[in-house]
């Protein structure tokens, strides 16, 4: 099965907004094993809308439509599909009966302009609205067509409750990935040290996604059948850890802090983070997980000098010489941290994110320290980039020194 994504809207085109439904939508459909061939782009404008829906029809299975469904005069994605596939547009007693009530539970009125939202092509099905908008899906010749509303959390919603289920009825075969973090070894690193397996891939195919001091070795297989795709990726997986070694993040942890929030929730223990240039990014990181108040303490970002003295307990003198941006100041914030939150594991971070020098130390110089049950251990790394760079690198590094130590400690 093959699909094409449509985004309808002027403001993708003028790039005031990115469109992230495509996104979305492809990475949801790459796990069912539904192969995306185009992304297509365009604006509220009748006659090229048709132009795009029509050609889409014709090349693809799937064809799978975001935007254009509000109550606008803009929106008209519903006639776009009607005249390209030559079907009448019927209102629908029964949606317009639920949009009624939609605006009533919330003590308003519903504008007559709404009533256009309850608009199908004549046999489309109805998808149930999330907000104001239905969405729909037709069997147009060959090809599917399904519309969904603009709004990222009302197509998400659609998408897992509708179509995923529809197109996996369909598709008949499944493509699972599965992925390993790696850390501390960058993107040319960990090619050389399995660039045969990748030469050699089929099934599962071998990908990279690098990111900040952090690479992403993706695994993808296609089986008839989940446990088939996984009996697939499983002696890959395992070649590439073992030559991977300890850069190789263990579990299937979807992010670094992820991976350490497991390794401390297994261990009962908490986590606290002193940030000097990354203020406050690694206590974002350590947040971002569900379930994220069960091991995370807080964070103290500490950036003035003086804060790392004052708040910290970071000695003065050091903090004069060798100066905040340095190996015995980093260990001294991870160790003031997690006595400041009670903390079993201590992160910090300090350094020059730039653009320019300080204190003599080159853009780029960073220090990450952890401190776990008493144990410091202290990272000296070479970023590089922007700002946004060397501090993306500072965060996945602290991370990564503290699942080490979590780690080692079992
Ligand atoms: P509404 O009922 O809210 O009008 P709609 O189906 O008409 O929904 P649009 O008007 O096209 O959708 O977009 C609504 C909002 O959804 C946009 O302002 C934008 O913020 C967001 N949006 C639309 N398309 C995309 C896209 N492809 N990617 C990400 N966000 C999008
Ligand atoms: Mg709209």
């Amino acid at each position: 099965l093959n699909a094409e994504i449509i985004g309808v809207g002027t403001e993708l085109l003028l790039g005031q907004i990115a469109n992230t439904n495509a996104q979305r939508l492809s990475a949801a459909l790459a796990t069912i094993g539904v192969d995306v061939y185009y992304h297509t782009a365009v604006g509220d404008n009748l006659n090229r809308m048709t132009e795009v829906i029509g050609r889409a029809a014709t090349r693809s299975d799937v064809v799978i439509i975001t935007g254009g469904l509000g109550p606008t005069p803009d929106d008209i994605t519903r006639e776009a599909i009607s005249a390209t596939f030559d079907v009448p547009l019927v209102r629908r007693a029964d949606l317009a009966g639920e949009l009624r009530e939609f605006f009533e539970r919330r003590g308003r009125r519903m504008p007559e302009a709404n009533l256009r939202q309850t608009d199908l092509p004549r046999g489309a099905v109805a998808i149930p609205a999330e907000g104001t908008a239905s969405g729909f899906h037709l069997e147009a010749g060959n090809t599917l067509v399904i519309a969904l509303p603009g709004v990222p959390w009302e197509m998400v919603q659609m998408l897992q409750k509708v179509v995923l289920p529809l197109l996996r009825s369909r598709s008949g075969e499944v493509t699972i990935s599965r992925e390993v973090l790696v850390a501390g070894l960058g993107e040319s690193h960990t090619h050389e040290r399995i660039a045969d397996l990748v030469a050699a891939q089929s099934n599962p195919t071998i990908a990279y996604l690098a990111g900040y001091g952090l690479v992403r070795v993706r695994m993808t297989a296609k089986a008839s059948d989940e446990a088939a795709a996984l009996a697939l990726i499983a002696p890959v997986e395992a070649e590439i850890r073992a030559r991977l070694d300890r850069h190789a993040v263990p579990g299937e942890g979807a992010t670094l802090a992820q991976v350490l929030g497991n390794l401390l929730v297994a261990r009962s223990a908490t986590v606290a983070a002193a940030e000097s240039l990354t203020g406050g990014l690694l206590g974002s990181a350590l947040t971002e997980a569900e379930g994220a108040g069960d091991y995370f303490a807080g964070a103290a970002v500490t950036y003035a000098t003086r804060a790392k003295g004052s708040v910290l307990g970071v000695d003065a003198g050091l903090l004069e010489d060798p100066g905040p941006v340095s190996e015995v100041v980093a260990g001294q914030m991870a160790e003031g941290v997690a006595r400041l939150f009670g903390a079993d594991l201590g992160l910090a971070t300090t350094g020059v994110a730039g653009p320019a020098e300080q204190d003599a130390r080159p853009v780029g110089t960073i220090f990450v320290a952890a401190s776990w049950r008493g144990a410091t251990e202290v990272r000296h790394i070479r970023g590089y980039g922007d700002r946004d760079s060397v501090r993306g690198i500072a965060v996945t590094s602290a991370l990564d020194l503290g699942r080490l130590m979590v780690q080692a400690d079992s």
